[in-house]
């Protein structure tokens, strides 16, 4: 019988501002899942729900020692090419992807599996701490000591998200394992709460109370911030697995009001049912037999497409497709001024391989060319994770000449990291196959 066992929570809420709840999240007594879905309404909530769908199958009895992690990693290979065949099927919802966080206890060690900017956080003896690195282009500007963490909460790109699990086979997730104690509680939570709650605040709150309270009270603070975004919060409360009851003297939330200490197996939530929140309640379907409305395309939150690595191609294409129409709307009142207009855009390509700024809009109508190349720079296209790469050769759109910057800016650094990543990934390929692994992310 293992030392340890835990109870466990899990709560979501739509917020304030989205209409559809595309976070989804598991918690049972083998397994904690978050993920939170990007790629736009239909597609977001779908993908996170097959994620977290597929790896609630692994929330079974303990396997042998040191196969947990491999039992996890392959989980998500798997949910992954699942995430894959729906794309290939569904062309509808093609540029969806989910972070993912999940939570696998063997009764003795956490296997933990983390990709894109939802967080897994461990609470213990009072002290919070955040067990990974958001996969995000503001966490790389923190790591080098451009940015404080303080501006990284307010900056203009920080839901740009480096990584995620988009149904191809690029995008592996960070794997460590985790050794948890009595009192210890871990919350896993997508960044409508982290975005909108400061840390201390989550501290204080995730300590306080029972689990059940503490995650009621962590998706009320994130809606009354705001709400902007769907929040969905899973916590596990891990204490002694003993027959006298006794519970750890600095347990942050005292005696829960669950079936404590009685049944050591089934010390979980408050009626150790496995618990399924957001999209993964419902039953999200890609969409089907229904085209797109140009109104529908222009509503779509901004903040959303740039959220996704891969936001639809429909989208990508709007902003150079109302360039076309403003030049030729304006052909009858005068040429000149949609030209002129056309000339106040900005936007980021290729040119000879490496990534440049243009000025203008990516098309042309004949006789009149709407671009022109502003300035080149000397980052190479092929250095790029994939996906920038496919952004890049799509066309990044910026606001203006300093957005443009600082979009070339924010490859540069991705370049640079996937580059340390590969390098560190190689390095630490023996350590990973052997399940080692520290307690803290690599720095
Ligand atoms: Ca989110």
């Amino acid at each position: 019988m293992s030392a340890l066992t835990y109870r466990w929570a899990a709560l979501s809420d739509v917020g304030l501002r989205r209409s559809d709840n595309q976070d989804a999240g598991y918690a049972g007594p083998h397994l904690l899942v978050l993920a939170d879905g990007m790629g736009g309404a239909a597609a977001g909530d779908l993908a996170s729900s097959t994620v977290v769908r597929e790896l609630r199958k692994l929330d079974a009895p303990v396997r042998a020692d040191d196969e947990s992690m491999e039992a996890l990693a392959g989980a998500i290979h798997r949910a992954n090419d699942v995430l894959g065949e729906t794309i290939a099927e569904n062309p509808a919802v093609e540029g969806m992807g989910t972070t993912l966080e999940a939570l696998l206890w063997d009764g003795t060690q956490l296997s933990q599996a983390h990709i894109g900017d939802s967080r897994s956080y461990r609470l213990r003896d009072g002290r919070l701490e955040q067990l990974n690195l958001d996969h995000t282009f503001v966490q790389s500007l923190v790591d080098e000591g451009r940015i404080s963490p303080e501006e990284a909460r307010v900056h203009p790109h920080r839901s740009l998200i480096l990584r995620a699990l988009l149904g191809r086979d690029d995008n592996d997730p960070d794997l460590y394992s985790v050794t948890p104690r009595a009192g210890d509680r871990f919350l896993l939570c997508s960044d409508g709460l982290s975005d909108m709650v400061e840390d201390d605040v989550i501290a204080t709150t995730l300590g306080s109370g029972s689990i059940d309270l503490a995650a009621t009270e962590l998706v009320r603070k994130a809606l009354e911030a705001g709400g902007h975004d769907n929040v969905t919060v899973v916590i596990a409360e891990f204490v002694a697995n003993d027959t006298t009851g006794d519970e750890p003297a600095d347990a942050p939330g005292g005696p829960h009001p669950g079936p404590a200490a009685q049944s050591n197996d089934e010390l979980a939530c408050a009626d150790g049912q496995p618990q399924l929140v957001g999209a993964a309640a419902m039953q999200p379907r890609p969409p089907t037999g229904r085209s797109v409305q140009p109104t529908e395309m222009i509503e779509m939150d901004p903040e959303e497409a740039r959220y996704a690595p891969r936001p639809p191609r429909r989208f990508r294409k709007l902003r150079w497709l109302l360039g076309i129409v403003v030049v030729l709307a304006l052909l009858g009142v005068g040429l000149k001024a949609g030209y002129d207009w056309t000339q106040r855009q900005y936007y980021v390509s290729d040119h000879d391989g490496y990534v440049a700024v243009y000025r203008g809009v990516s098309a042309d109508i004949p006789g009149l060319n709407l671009h022109r190349l502003d300035r080149s720079t000397g980052v190479r296209v092929s250095d790029l994770p994939q996906y920038n790469r496919e952004q890049v050769t799509d066309g990044i759109e910026a606001r203006d000449r300093d957005d443009a910057d600082k979009i070339v800016e924010s490859l540069s650094e991705a370049a640079k990291k996937s580059k340390e990543r590969d390098d560190e990934s190689d390095r630490s390929t023996d350590s990973r196959a052997t399940g080692d692994h520290g307690d803290k992310a690599p720095s």
